[in-house]
């Protein structure tokens, strides 16, 4: 994941609930994506105090770091290493088809490339198979990147001899939380989010910008849950009351003003434990940064062995 500071209850359903449940079944790695952080921003000032806040609410969710080492991809130099040889193993035409760079050159309004950003999932690659990832928790915009991934492992291992698995994604249940304003996409750059962080206060003032069914204007109108935003949270964070709101809505007898207080209560109640956590780690910096140093080595030790290997295997010592 990037560092891009704070998350919000879209990382939780979208990643953070999966990463935590796979804990018992597989041996996890998270990497702090900093230096992928660049191809989009170039501004590194808040890079560091953005990959801490990121750690707190990963621990607060539940990684459990002594399982599952917690590093930044810039502090463990193989990356760049193997991505340099990777580079070397797949074509600028390739990365050119990439169906997620076009969404984000639309998205971003970009007018040109950077090489990084044309090869980021050259990097993404590296972070995957350094540590011989077989299996990898993504969202669905990730896995034109994970099939990239396989083309390279499978040219390596072609070329050079069997070193690397190749990885399968495993994609999240719950694909997409749709933003406060409507877009399909709860994103901090969009600024349509809730955040893991926010305090009962803040959910209650955020949900009511929310936006609901538009043909519900007074409160007794018949409203359409399926399009409405805050009715999809309610699924999330509220399955017991899905079938009575639903009706209540559709027939008119609740107006969205007390559908909206419900779900932010609902919404802060889920997030009652994760503030806790969060605060305790908040208010032990070194804490935070001692498990980060134990990752880093955990990290660090088997990215070179792997390094070697590929080194070996190459035959370039
Ligand atoms: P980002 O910080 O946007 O790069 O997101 C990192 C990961 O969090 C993504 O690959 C998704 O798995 C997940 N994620 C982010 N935003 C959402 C969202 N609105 N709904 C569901 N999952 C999300």
């Amino acid at each position: 994941m990037r560092p891009t500071g704070k998350l919000h209850i879209g990382h939780l359903v979208g990643a953070l609930e999966n990463w935590v449940a796979l804990q018992s079944e597989f041996d996890n790695y998270h990497l702090i994506a900093d230096y992928h952080a660049l191809t989009t921003n170039l501004d590194t000032s808040d890079l560091y105090q953005n990959s801490i806040d990121m750690i707190i609410d990963w621990l607060a969710a539940g990684i459990d770091p002594q399982k599952s080492p917690v590093f930044r991809q810039s502090q463990i130099k193989e990356h760049t290493e193997l991505h340099l040889v990777f580079s070397m193993l797949i074509t600028t035409s390739r990365l050119e088809r990439n169906p997620t760079l076009k969404d984000q050159i639309r998205d971003l309004n970009m007018e040109s490339v950077i090489y990084g950003h044309l090869g980021y999932p050259v990097l993404q690659s590296a972070d995957i198979l350094l540590y011989k990832g077989d299996v990898v928790p993504v969202g669905e915009d990730q896995v034109p990147h994970i099939e990239i991934t396989r083309e390279i492992a499978r040219r390596f291992n072609t070329q050079w001899g069997q070193v690397f698995p190749e990885p399968e994604p495993k994609l999240t249940k719950f694909a997409r939380l749709a933003g406060l304003d409507g877009n399909q996409k709860m994103s901090k750059s969009i600024g349509n989010t809730i955040l893991l962080s926010d305090s009962p206060e803040e959910i209650q003032k955020k949900m009511r910008t929310a936006v609901t069914d538009t043909l519900k204007v007074r409160k007794n109108d018949p409203g359409r849950p399926d399009v409405c935003v805050v009715f999809s949270y309610h699924k999330k964070f509220n399955s017991p009351e899905v079938p009575e709101i639903r009706s209540g809505c559709e027939s008119g007898a609740l107006g969205c003003v007390d559908c909206k207080k419900n779900c932010s209560t609902k919404i802060a109640d889920t997030l009652a434990p994760f503030r806790e956590k969060r605060a305790y780690f908040e208010s032990r910096p070194n804490e935070v940064i001692e498990i980060l140093n134990h990752g880093e080595s955990r990290a660090q030790h088997v990215a070179r062995e792997t390094m070697k290997e590929v080194r070996a295997t190459m035959k370039i010592g």
